[in-house]
């Protein structure tokens, strides 16, 4: 349990800010953030506020959600485009995928990730949802 809170203490910045990384060498962005580029391998990253809005480059819906916390299928994952950076990510708000179109734009939203059962906690961070 203190240890999942670290854990979540942590990836904070991340889930809830939408902040990712960005290389000193390389210049490059990337999502989640983590301590070595994943383009040239340099350990001089910086933290960056990515946009909130980006266009929905793929996407694909699952049907079949093996889990208690899931009721609601199909759960689509989509890569989403921010234009500095690309995020793999829950596109919520979507009631048939059919409908969902490649390059509209979506937009970040705070949501429900998932529920520890065991321990009851509940974490929060970022999906998109199709942009009204
Ligand atoms: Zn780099």
């Amino acid at each position: 349990m203190v240890r999942d809170t670290v854990i979540q203490w942590r990836a904070r910045l991340s889930r809830y800010r939408l902040v990712g990384g960005k290389c000193r060498e390389c210049q490059k962005a990337f999502y989640p953030r983590v301590k070595s580029c994943p383009y040239c391998g340099s350990r001089s990253v910086d933290d960056v506020e990515l946009p909130r809005v980006g266009r929905l480059v793929a996407y694909t819906a699952v049907y079949s959600v093996e889990s208690e916390a899931r009721s609601g299928s199909p759960v689509v994952v989509g890569l989403v485009d921010l234009g500095v950076a690309r995020v793999v990510s829950e596109i919520t708000d979507v009631a048939d995928p059919d409908k969902l179109e490649r390059g509209s734009q979506v937009e970040a939203v705070f949501r429900k990730l998932y529920e520890d059962g065991d321990e009851g906690v509940i974490v929060y961070g970022v999906k998109f949802r199709p942009r009204r």
